[in-house]
């Protein structure tokens, strides 16, 4: 599980997290929704100290990452031990060009886990045909779409069996009508009991997949709750006048 407490977070004079408390339950999908520039990113990238917090504490499974204390940062060694458990899946897919799906997949699984090529090759594959591209392994990512290369970044990410997905605006980058498969690949994951917080503007998405929605505004977290009682009918006018934008 994932606990944040108390956690803030500066960009130099700007507060951009306030006292931020969330649960993230195991085996369940947290949506993070709220406008832009709501700090639904930072408060992401914290959970793999990608972004470091200034205060607080985020606790992965017991243990805080990111200091071995408060004020005293861990070594690059311990955090990397830590970040193992952790697959994240951006925006932009970040594939290499020069190499094919399959290798994109493998490349972290031979450099960061140190597995013999042959079998990273075949456990790539793997993820590969998880996320239906067992006929597209042999793309560059050129020969993909949008949507096939995020499903590879999704590959990629699985491919290292970590227990918690982090995944920031996965489909904002994809034309429309590519959407779709993406979404579905999350919630096949879902499914498996993946541990899960997601960023998006997807509000179907949310409605139907996420076990709990998070708010945020102006780097405050202003509501977390069951989809529909933050989806359907808020009390909070803050949440009311977000979801009309979405109408
Ligand atoms: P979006 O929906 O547009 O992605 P967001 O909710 O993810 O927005 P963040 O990217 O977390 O928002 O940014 C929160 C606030 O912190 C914004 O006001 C942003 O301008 C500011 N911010 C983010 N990164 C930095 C940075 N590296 N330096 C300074 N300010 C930053
Ligand atoms: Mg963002």
């Amino acid at each position: 599980s994932v606990e944040i407490r108390k956690v803030n977070k500066f960009y130099g004079p700007f507060q951009a997290l306030t006292d931020i408390d969330l649960s993230i339950p195991p085996g369940k999908v947290t949506c993070l929704i709220g406008p832009s520039g709501s700090g639904k990113s930072t408060l992401l990238r914290c959970i793999n100290f990608l972004e470091e917090y200034d205060s607080g504490e985020v606790l992965i499974d017991g243990q805080t990452i990111g200091y071995d204390a408060p004020g005293k940062k861990m070594s690059g060694r311990k955090l990397r031990e830590m970040r193992r458990g952790i697959g994240m899946v951006f925006q932009q897919f970040n594939l290499w060009p020069h190499m094919t799906a399959q290798e994109n997949v493998a490349e972290g699984l031979i450099r960061v886990r140190g597995l013999p090529k042959a079998e990273a090759a075949s456990r790539a594959a793997e993820a590969l045909r998880k996320v239906g591209l067992a006929d597209r392994m042999a793309n560059h990512p050129a020969r993909l779409s949008g949507g096939q290369q995020q499903r590879v970044a999704i590959a990629r990410a699985i491919a290292m069996e970590p227990k918690l997905m982090l995944f920031d605006e996965p489909t904002s980058a994809l034309d429309p009508e590519l959407v779709g498969e993406v979404l579905t690949v999350m919630k096949a994951l879902a499914g498996e009991g993946m541990t899960m917080v997601v960023v998006t503007h997807e509000m179907g998405f949310a409605a139907h997949v996420a076990d709990q929605v998070a708010f945020m505004e102006k780097g405050e977290l202003v509501a977390v709750d069951a989809p529909a009682r933050i989806l359907h009918q808020p009390e909070d006018p803050r949440i009311q006048s977000f979801l009309r934008t979405y109408h």
